[in-house]
């Protein structure tokens, strides 16, 4: 089956797929009105009830996330168990516990349990000794509770607490419990073993091993009950490979197919239900071709118990349901198939925004989401027998419409609620419409594992569209809560209007860029169509004449020709920029922005092109190609901007009457701009956007390694109507072309990134210039460190870590170079990274299964051996990884080093220093990367945010990054650029970018020199 085809569908126009639904309501007009009156009747009846909530809704009622103590609460259970050292626990529970009003949640919630953890974060008398007037006053108590932290008791009382609420949410910490507590409680359960996904082989080995327990312990406990009636598993993915993703086809086949064919044999062999969750909307078709493996499995054949969880949010849903019909007839068996409506809703949006998608996977509206959902319910039923359809939700309305369709048509179906949610909805529906098959899905796991599932929910089921939110809310009238969704996106079947598509994320001021999406096969041969055509190209920069050749890093193929330019040629093009300039000045801010904007929307037109020429010529990944030329959209957009708002016309001063005051910028006239090879687009193009935005015409050098996209992007900025006086392409060395330039008469201005030295001795060159003084902005190297404490979650920091030392082979400015890491978890941490390191394809950067591509030349490798031969000497080198045998590549590496012993200056490439620390030296040892005095880009994970102030004061630069990766700041969202030796600033791509461009002019007019102020003069009576 073509499952490739279903990505056409993705990002579908949102208008359009409800316009669809609708067509075809999935509920009579008979049937709607009954389905609310049931609806209201489940809420009235579920609100009654003695225990009418589960713990997850009990906790939401009390705690809502809306409020300092929800948020504090949250914050604690996602990371208090984990974190090892008693100084963090009590900073996390300072910082939290201080921030939140505990005692107007005493005794307020009628759940036992979550009126146990508000006792215990209130720390009463029964744990810690109090007197009375902290008894009679226990709000000024925890008030001055910071202050006693210190004390183990509190410490454990809080942890004791957390631990309390977390238990409350899966159903057993081992399987063996949870069994045991299904059997006492009379559940049919799906065992979901709770856990991250895996970062690494040993992860993906050590979660195959705790299915495979469940499924033979819920086998034997089920007893041959078979796959309806008795217990099922439900299994991720991304639990089983650290490398769960489209652009790793090959892999997947290889590891994780591996995996989960053994699981699904062994559920088999217990005839049980496994059902492959649903995860990310870019994994869908990758899960959907791995079950359509399964199902020709021969050895699987007679088994019925097979299945899939399918996520109505996605506009795809529908189309999804009739392949997996086609699937089930096709292979000859019955697919069990669990709808839900998909639990990462906020994370789609994010990551589409992100992205640069052209619009959401997901819809954008609750409304929609809940009638594709009673859509797909339709389809299911009407796909019976070959589908078993299996209903998980806690939403009344959707709960009586899928019991409505399923009456009606006399199919039998299951439902489906989370364990501590829903409990006392389907008790209300088994007393209005008789005993349904439900199953439960309970979450086994350890504290560690289970906290950061919890968080999940609570952050699903704590949103104010979310049925649980409603239904705990006694103040929500039942025909709110039960309202038909129908009717409501019949009202308004429009999208959201505060969710803008991701291209007009910045709207009005600018369009967002656009990316491409790697996880589609159809966008992954449109890119593979561009390289085939580049490399057919007989690319060309500089002007005619004899040339040298350019070649390829990875390969050493010749990727097209550059000559360098003469000094006669220098001089040409300086004095026809000198020429062209004053008109294009003259023009003003507006008209420049135009221009500017086209030559965003013609780079977009030609983004694969561009992406192939970085790849071949510059060695980039695809992805990182994609991103660069979305920044260099970006960088002329946002430009354009800056242009249109402040060089459109003089502003006006306040002053004293009888006089007029402005200020005007202007163009200084031509700037030299001098870029480096590791963004050869993104940043060639942003100095000379920034030039062209603020009035002057450029003069700019590529780096000697990437002259080919530099003549790319000329070709476009003259093709959308630049004056190509404006711009003129010179390539060459650095010592020769580069020094004529800064030493011209005719430049007025240098733009230069790159290295701290080369920025050094151009520096010296300008002050020994004759003639005017002239800007100089350069943008330098880094000496980057992240630092690490105990509260931080390891596969959050192994992303980032990998992401921030390796990507584009660790050739960013922005790049982490050295990694601090607390006593306490650093071996737990490094052995994390070097597995992650394991999962890291390195090779044609042109793959788009590749991570690691090349190093720029035989120069920057030789100079990264140089480094590793020292650290083999002086350190100890943990691990280096191969490397194709063609191409200049160097194979990343992790190294160990002593504090004292932090690189003096940048090592350009993948190899990250690792410093462990004794939290107690944590100030001397970040004095050590701070004394080197380089300021550019600073990482903190943590969950304190006093430890993330403290070091970033510590160690300052120009951009810290806090929980994420370090590298990758997006055009007017992280404006980017360092101090000390990282750079002079202005920052790219930031509101004052464009100030040291342009000369100021103020200008005073005294109007009472005409005869007086007719403004004064002309002013009314009051
Ligand atoms: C047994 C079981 C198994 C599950 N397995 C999976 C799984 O494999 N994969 C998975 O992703 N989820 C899974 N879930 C989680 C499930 O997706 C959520 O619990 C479910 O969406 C909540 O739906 P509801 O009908 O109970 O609540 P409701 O409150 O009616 O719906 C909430 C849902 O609406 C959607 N939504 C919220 N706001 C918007 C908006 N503005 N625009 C569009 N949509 C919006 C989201 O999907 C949100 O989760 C499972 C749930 C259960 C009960």
């Amino acid at each position: 089956m073509d499952w490739d085809s279903l990505d056409a569908d993705k990002f579908r126009d949102e208008a359009g797929a409800i316009a669809g639904l609708l067509q075809a309501p999935p509920l009579s007009p008979d049937q709607r009105p009954a389905v609310v009156a049931d609806a209201e009747a489940l809420v009235v009846a579920a609100r009654k009830r003695p225990r009418r909530r589960g713990v997850v809704e009990s906790f939401l009622a009390e705690y809502s996330l809306g409020t300092a103590e929800g948020l504090a609460l949250m914050c604690l259970a996602e990371a208090l168990l984990r974190t090892p050292d008693e100084a963090t626990r009590d900073a996390l529970i300072a910082e939290q516990i201080g921030s939140a009003d505990w005692a107007r949640h005493l005794g307020a919630s009628d759940n036992l349990f979550v009126n146990a953890s508000t006792w215990g974060l209130m720390l009463t008398g029964r744990l810690v000794e109090v007197d009375e007037a902290a008894r009679s006053d226990i709000g000024g108590f925890i008030g001055h509770l910071a202050g006693r932290l210190g004390e183990p008791v509190i410490r454990a009382a809080v942890a004791q607490a957390i631990r309390i609420m977390g238990e409350q949410f899966v159903l057993g910490r081992t399987i063996e419990h949870a069994l045991a507590r299904a059997a006492r409680e009379g559940l049919s359960c799906s065992f979901d073993m709770l856990g991250e996904g895996a970062r690494t082989q040993a992860d993906a080995e050590r979660y195959e091993h705790a299915y495979a327990g469940a499924i033979e312990a819920a086998g034997l406990a089920s007893g041959g009950a078979g796959p309806q009636a008795g217990h099922g598993i439900s299994v991720k993915l991304s639990a089983l490979s650290p490398r769960y993703e489209a652009t790793q086809e090959a892999r997947v086949w290889g590891e994780l197919y591996p995996r989960l064919a053994r699981l699904a044999s062994l559920a088999a062999s217990h005839d049980l239900n496994f059902t492959v969750d649903a995860e990310e909307a870019d994994r869908l078709v990758l899960s959907l071709k791995l079950l359509g493996r399964l199902c020709a499995e021969p050895a699987l054949a007679d088994w019925r118990g097979l299945g899939l969880a399918l996520q109505a949010y996605q506009k795809r849903a529908p189309e999804v349901i009739a392949r997996t019909a086609e699937l089930a007839r096709t292979s000859g068996r019955r697919l069990m198939v669990r709808l839900v409506k998909g639990a990462y809703w906020d994370t789609e949006i994010k990551r589409a925004q992100v992205a640069g998608r052209p619009d959401y996977p997901v819809f954008t509206t609750k409304a929609a989401t809940d009638l594709c959902y009673l859509a797909s319910a339709k389809a299911l039923i009407e796909a019976s027998p070959v589908l078993y359809a299996q209903f998980a939700t806690h939403n009344a309305h959707t709960l009586a419409a899928v019991h409505a369709m399923a009456a009606e048509s006399g199919v039998a179906i299951e439902f489906q609620r989370l364990h501590g949610m829903g409990q006392a909805l389907y008790e209300a529906a088994a007393e209005r419409f008789g005993q349904a098959t439900l199953r439960v899905y309970a979450p086994v796991g350890e504290h560690e594992d289970l906290l950061p599932y919890l968080v999940r929910r609570l952050l699903e089921n704590g949103a104010n569209t979310s049925f649980a939110r409603a239904l705990t809310d006694e103040h929500i009238p039942p025909s709110v809560v039960a309202a038909d969704p129908i009717a409501a996106v019949e009202a308004h079947p429009d999208r959201h209007s505060g969710i803008p598509k991701p291209v007009d994320l910045y709207a009005p001021e600018r369009k967002n860029s656009a990316g491409i999406d790697l996880s589609q096969a159809v966008e992954r041969q449109r890119l593979a169509g561009a390289l085939a055509q580049v490399d057919r190209e007989a690319l060309a920069a500089g002007p005619a004449g004899e040339s040298e050749p350019v070649r390829s890093p990875a390969d050493g193929r010749i990727v097209g020709r550059v000559r360098p330019a003469s000094s006669d040629e220098i001089d040409a093009a300086i004095a026809s920029a000198r020429a062209a300039q004053g008109a294009w000045d003259a023009a003003g801010g507006v008209a420049r922005a135009q221009t500017l904007r086209r030559i965003a929307d013609a780079i977009e037109a030609e983004r694969e092109r561009l992406t192939a020429i970085l790849a071949r010529e510059g060695g980039k990944t695809l992805a990182d190609g994609i991103a660069e030329v979305r920044e260099a959209a970006d960088f002329c957009r946002y430009y354009a901007m800056l242009a249109a708002r402040d060089f459109a016309r003089p502003e006006a001063l306040k002053g004293p009457v009888g006089e007029a005051n402005w200020l005007e910028r202007r163009g200084r006239g031509v700037i030299a701009c001098i870029s480096p090879w590791n963004f050869p687009l993104s940043i060639f193009l942003g100095q000379v956007a920034a030039a062209l935005a603020a009035g002057n015409a450029a003069v700019a050098k590529p780096a000697e390694q990437t002259p080919l996209i530099a003549a790319a992007a000329v070709r476009i900025c003259h093709g959308a109507g630049l004056d190509p006086r404006l711009l003129a392409l010179l390539p060459g060395r650095g010592e020769t072309v580069g020094a004529a330039l800064i030493a011209h008469a005719g430049v007025d201005g240098v733009a230069f990134t790159g290295g701290t030295e080369t920025a050094r001795a151009i520096g010296e060159a300008l002050a020994r210039r004759d003639g005017p003084i002239i800007p100089f902005v350069a943008e330098t190297g880094g000496l980057n460190g992240m630092f690490v404490d105990t509260s931080a979650l390891r596969e959050q920091v192994i992303d980032d870590v990998i992401a921030s030392a390796f990507g584009s082979a660790g050739q960013r400015c922005s790049a982490l170079r050295i990694l601090f890491l607390p006593n306490q978890t650093a071996d737990a941490i490094i052995e994390g990274l070097t597995g992650a390191m394991d999962a890291l394809v390195i090779g044609d950067p042109a793959d788009p299964a590749t991570d690691v591509g090349p190093v720029i030349d035989g120069d920057a490798r030789a100079a990264l051996e140089r480094h590793l031969e020292r650290l083999r000497r002086d350190a100890k080198v943990v691990k280096q990884l191969p490397v194709p045998g063609v191409g200049t590549f160097f194979g990343p590496v992790l190294a160990e080093i002593a504090a004292a012993d932090v690189p003096e200056r940048e090592v350009f490439g993948p190899i990250l220093h690792v410093v462990r620390y004794d939290p107690e030296q944590l100030a001397s040892t970040a004095r050590a990367l701070a004394n080197r005095r380089y300021g550019l880009t600073l990482g903190v994970h943590t969950r304190v945010e006093g430890f993330s102030e403290r070091m970033r004061a510590l160690v300052p630069a120009g951009n810290a990054y806090v929980n994420r990766a370090m590298i990758g700041a997006v055009v007017g969202v992280q404006p980017f650029g360092g101090e000390g030796l990282s750079g002079t600033g202005p920052k790219a791509g930031g509101p004052w970018s464009l100030t040291r461009f342009a000369v100021e002019r103020a200008v005073s007019v005294n109007i009472a020199a005409q005869g007086g102020d007719p403004a004064l003069l002309n002013l009314g009576p009051s």
